[in-house]
This record gives C-alpha cells, sequence and structure tokens, in this order.
C-alpha cells in the first residue's frame, strides 16, 4: 500500500494540550456532522437511538457523538427504508457524530457463527434463522448506506484468552479485510474509514498489525480486541505498547471501553474515543453512576432517600426526580430505565469533561489522584491501576488508608450492588457479584466483561 491515502482528508484531529507527565492528550476532532474534543466518551445507540431515550435526550445529556451498530439497522429497519431516509443522520435527525461497527462482532456474539474462512463470517440471522454472509464488501456497502462519519472495518475477532495461532491468523486476516475494505469504500469524501489493530495479548502481533495499518495512511486507528474478559495486569500494557505505536496526529479509538477507571487509565496511556454499553445497560437494571461510585436503585434503603441521584448532576432526572420516585418502580416500569440512562449517560459526559478540562490546565494527574480517591471505600487501589499509571510517571497513592476515613460520605454506595443478574448480552446471563469484582481490581459492580462490543 506504501503511503497512499486510502481516504479523502474529511477528518481533522489537532492537539490542542498535552499533560506534561502521562501521554494523555485534548484534541479538536472535525468529521463531516460534529466538531469535537477527544478525549470522549460515544454511548451504544443498538438500533440508531439509546434504548428508552430519543436523540434529542440524549442530545440534552451532553452526547454529540454516538455509535450505532450496523448488523442491527441493516435488519431492522432495513436498507431500503435508510437509502430512502437518505441516511441514519436524517432518518434519526441526529445532525452530530455516528460512527458504525462493522457488524462482524454483533453477528458472531449474537447469532449461531455457522463458518469464518478468508471470504467472510458465515452465520445464522437470528431474527429470521437465515444463513447470512457478512464480507468486508458487504460491511462496507451496509454502513456507506447507513452513512455514519465514521465505520469500522471489518475484522477477525478472537477472544483474548484464544489459541495463540488463532490470534496470528485472525490479525494477519484483518490487514487483509482491511485492503478489502478500503478498495471497497465508495463514499470517502463522506466517511472515514477506522481500521482495527488486532493480535490479542501479544505484543509482537499488535506490532505487526499496528506498523501495516500504519502504512495505509488511515485517518484514525482503533485498538480492538480487548476488554473481553483479559486480566487487567494485560489490558493494560496492551493498550499503552499498542497506543504508542499509532501516530500521535491522529485518533485513537479503544473498542468497548466504559467502566471510568479503565477510561481514566486509557487516556493516560494515550487514548482518544471510547465506547460501551455499559452506563445504559446498567442503568436498565437499575444501577445509577455517582462520583463516588454507583447506587443500586433497587435496594429498600432508597425508598425514604428523597435526594437527587447526585447532588451535582444537573440533568434531567436529577433537576426532577428522587432516588425514593426512581425506586418506586424501578425494575417494574420501563420509564425507570429512561430516567437512569439519562443520569448514566450524562455522567460519562461529564466525566469526559472533567478529565479534558483537567489536561487543558496539566492538571490531570491530579485529577486521576482525586477521582480514584472518591471512587475507594473498602478496598485498595487497584495494583494495575497504579502499575499502568506510574508507567506513565503519574504516581498515585494507594487510597486504602484513606478510604476509612470518606466510608461515611459514600454509605449509600457500591456495598448495595450485592449480587445482581446482569445481562451483558451477546454471552447470555452472567452473575456479577460485585465484591468478586473489586477483589480483581476494580471498583465497578457490573464489571463482567463488556461482550457487547470489543
Ligand atoms: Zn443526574
Amino acid at each position: 500500500m506504501g503511503d497512499s491515502v486510502a481516504c479523502a482528508d474529511i477528518l481533522k484531529f489537532k492537539v490542542l494540550a498535552k499533560c506534561s507527565r502521562s501521554r494523555a492528550r485534548v484534541a479538536e476532532l472535525r468529521i463531516p456532522h460534529a466538531v469535537l474534543q477527544t478525549p470522549i466518551f460515544m454511548p451504544v445507540g443498538t438500533k440508531g437511538t439509546m434504548k428508552g431515550l430519543t436523540p434529542k435526550q440524549l442530545e440534552r445529556c451532553g452526547c454529540r457523538m454516538m455509535l450505532s451498530n450496523s448488523y442491527h439497522l441493516a435488519e431492522t429497519p432495513g436498507m431500503e427504508v435508510l437509502q430512502k431516509a437518505g441516511d441514519l443522520h436524517n432518518f434519526m435527525k441526529w445532525n452530530n457524530g455516528l460512527l458504525t461497527d462493522s457488524g462482524g462482532f454483533q453477528m458472531v456474539s449474537l447469532a449461531k457463527l455457522t463458518k469464518l474462512d478468508e471470504d467472510g463470517v458465515e452465520f445464522q440471522s437470528p431474527y429470521t434463522g437465515a444463513k447470512m454472509t457478512v464480507t468486508p464488501e458487504y460491511s462496507m456497502q451496509v454502513q456507506n448506506t447507513i452513512g455514519a462519519d465514521i465505520m469500522m472495518q471489518l475484522d477477525d475477532v478472537v477472544k483474548t484468552t484464544g489459541e495463540d495461532d488463532r490470534m496470528k491468523d485472525a490479525m494477519y486476516r484483518t490487514i487483509r479485510w482491511l485492503d478489502r475494505c478500503i478498495a471497497a469504500h465508495k463514499r470517502t469524501d463522506h466517511q472515514i474509514l477506522f481500521p482495527i489493530v488486532q493480535g490479542g495479548l501479544n505484543f509482537e502481533y499488535r506490532t505487526i498489525c499496528a506498523e501495516e495499518m500504519v502504512k495505509r495512511n488511515m485517518q484514525g486507528y482503533a485498538i480492538g480486541g480487548l476488554s473481553g474478559g483479559e486480566p487487567k495486569d494485560q489490558f493494560w500494557p496492551i493498550v499503552k505498547h499498542t497506543a504508542h505505536l499509532l501516530p500521535y496526529n491522529k485518533p485513537r479509538y479503544l473498542m468497548g471501553v466504559g467502566f471510568t477507571l479503565d477510561l481514566i487509565v486509557s487516556v493516560a496511556l494515550g487514548c482518544d474515543m471510547f465506547d460501551c454499553v455499559f452506563p445504559t445497560r446498567t442503568a436498565r437494571f437499575g444501577i445509577a453512576l455517582v462520583p463516588t461510585g454507583q447506587l443500586n436503585l433497587k435496594h429498600s434503603k432508597f425508598k425514604n432517600d428523597f435526594r437527587k441521584i447526585d447532588d451535582e448532576c444537573d440533568c434531567q432526572t436529577c433537576q426532577n426526580h428522587t432516588r425514593s420516585y426512581i425506586h418506586h418502580f424501578v425494575t417494574q416500569h420501563a420509564v425507570f430505565a429512561s430516567l437512569i440512562t439519562i443520569h448514566n449517560v450524562t455522567h460519562h459526559m461529564k466525566l469526559m469533561a472533567k478529565v479534558r478540562e483537567s489536561i487543558l490546565k496539566d492538571r490531570f494527574p491530579e485529577f486521576v489522584d482525586g477521582y480514584i480517591n472518591s471512587q475507594v471505600k473498602r478496598s485498595s487501589t487497584p495494583k494495575w491501576v497504579i502499575d499502568a499509571l506510574a508507567s506513565v510517571n503519574i504516581n498515585i497513592k494507594d487510597h486504602k488508608s484513606t478510604a476509612a476515613a470518606s466510608a461515611a460520605v459514600v454509605d449509600d454506595v457500591v456495598d448495595d450492588v450485592a449480587t445482581d443478574v446482569v445481562d451483558f448480552g451477546g454471552g447470555g446471563d452472567v452473575v456479577c457479584d460485585g465484591e468478586k469484582c473489586a477483589a480483581d481490581g476494580n471498583l465497578t459492580t457490573a464489571n463482567c466483561g463488556d461482550s457487547d462490543r470489543k
């Protein structure tokens, strides 16, 4: 491929500020439908909207870029309807940033995979039962019809915990499929194609893959195949290694990452864009995200709690409703999910805004230290967090000793979570044990791996 330009130059990325210690940076990202600042979190709206939220409500949460799943859109409303509407932006009246996945992973996770070879992925549709083959060309055709600002290449996704040989094959196949996607992309003057660096937990494979993709001179790069259940002490070195191989002056998108600590660490390691179903899916289980952790609003202690979910939040839910009110119909009425979704999406938008602000003021290390202190209660600061941050010159304290002092303040969080059955989609139900998750090195409740996106 040499240095050929694969796409018209319709993405502009300008680094505005860089943390003087870590690799965190703030940049302006210009894409056809939006001017954004990174680091950015993109909520996932499976079928062209967040479950339970209108596009306008999503905009009011401060969201200017969202992700949609090609596969679901291809099934419903279908390509014909989207063509008639013009594109998905028009169809959903969303004049903001949109990113679509290739459809490959969705199919593999949701459907019965029947065959995977050089041509593409063959699977059985869970909607119709019919066999379908998704090739790089078909994925581009679908994504060109949807018309999102950023499209993802079809990649060969393997579990990071899988066999090494399979990982290597998948990495090389992903490079070959990228070339087919580049050749099949018909709207280079309107849509940007991101490649996905694969290679599992193998540094050498990640290096080969990143170098090959950088040769294609793409406008941005994604790091894929992570957050699929690999240990955190293997996750962060791969993120750091891979991000560093990618060009400084282009956006780096870490796929499937959305737990708050993971976001903050990955920003420190040099990543700019993130997506995850976590804030929206967890809302549907009655769990609200707050600066000190999480509130399980199903818990009976909220029956007489007339405070807002979060005193400092000005989202529509917090402006109008109390914990008690939401507890009153939590899990019994779809409205509760919308109310918590509004709050959780706003929470993630504000978190990223605070991250950006701290980088702009060159106070990111102080922000990280303060944030982790506010989240830690009984468990000590996870070792992987300390190690990952130390590797980029952010030395945070182990907050275990100070955690007891703040326990009174955060009495209503985290410990309520107990054991919940959390449907993470794709992989079926998993039992999430909040304490066990904390022991694994994470402060999130539903920290069971997000099998919906990788
Ligand atoms: Zn709120």
